[in-house]
């Protein structure tokens, strides 16, 4: 299945700022652990795989994709000042033990955008109507449509409480604006979930979300034997936040924070993601 982006412009947007077209495989913890204390002017094996992550995040600026070695420069140390910057640690442009947390942490799998609080790349990707529908396409079972539904109509609802746009599930067998499903590793849109990726999705007018079907999913992880695994909802609220046309805040509390575990409910929109959706679809 090959993308067909409405524009190359948006190709080449959705390229830097959303998803990056290439496969990275998720980090090996020992080598990770091993990097503790690296910093710049070293050369130590397994720092090309830091220089992979903060690229597929943004934050390491590289012209291609396979050059990536173990040398510390400069650019390392920058891009890893302003990864430690957005996680709110100490900013070392060293590996600390603060900073092998960080990229061991389970996230989502679009990239942070480089301002502070609620962002939305470029400003401009928005859906020009109001009223949009949602359906959902599943390639893994994880859940049946009828199962997932109340989860998503409840995510849809927090966006639609504080934004003029309104959401309705569109009719059995009909594709909505915005399509959500549970998926494989590799699902052909070139965008591979990394293991530690829950779900990604992309800018309007788009409206494709991807749940990763390699996790245990809930829909209430404070149920006895459910807090391994990540609430649908919580998810939802964040997945939709792009579909709709946001990035990543670096405000923690914030449910457009890229991180997130499993076990936990971060379901309600905090002030910085209700000024984030009111800028980009005023009343
Ligand atoms: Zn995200
Ligand atoms: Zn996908």
């Amino acid at each position: 299945m090959a993308d067909k982006f409405p524009t190359q412009l948006f190709g080449a947007f959705l390229m830097f700022f959303v998803l990056q077209p290439f496969v990275i495989k998720s980090l090996e913890f020992e080598s990770v652990q091993n990097l503790e204390g690296a910093q710049k002017g070293d050369v130590v094996n397994g720092l090309n795989q830091i220089k992979k992550y903060l690229h597929s995040y943004g934050y390491y600026h590289h012209d291609t994709e396979d050059t990536f070695d173990d040398r510390f420069d400069d650019s390392l140390e920058s891009a890893l000042k302003a990864y430690q910057d957005y996680l709110g640690i100490d900013v070392t442009g060293k590996i600390d033990s603060d900073t092998i947390k960080g990229v061991l942490t389970p996230r989502c799998g679009v990239p942070d955008h480089l301002v502070s609080n609620y962002s939305f790349p470029g400003g401009k990707y928005k859906w020009t109507k109001s009223s949009l529908s949602w359906s959902v396409q599943n390639s893994v079972n994880v859940f049946t449509p009828d199962e997932i539904t109340p989860a998503l109509t409840a995510a849809f609802k927090s966006w639609a409480d504080v934004s003029p746009l309104k959401f309705a599930k569109a009719g059995k067998g009909t594709k909505g604006d915005i399509t959500i499903g549970f998926f494989p590793r590799d699902h052909g849109d070139g965008n591979p979930f990394k293991a530690g990726e829950f779900a990604h999705a992309y800018l309007p007018e788009d409206g494709r979300l991807h749940y990763n079907a390699n996790w245990g999913w809930t829909f209430d992880p404070t149920a006895k034997g459910e807090k391994r695994k990540v609430d649908v909802q919580s998810i939802g609220v964040h997945e939709i936040g792009h579909t709709l046309g946001l990035g990543h805040s670096d405000d923690k509390s914030a449910v457009m924070y890229p991180y997130f575990a499993p076990g936990i409910k971060k379901r309600d929109l905090t002030d910085d993601d209700k000024k984030g959706i009111k800028a980009l679809y005023p009343k």
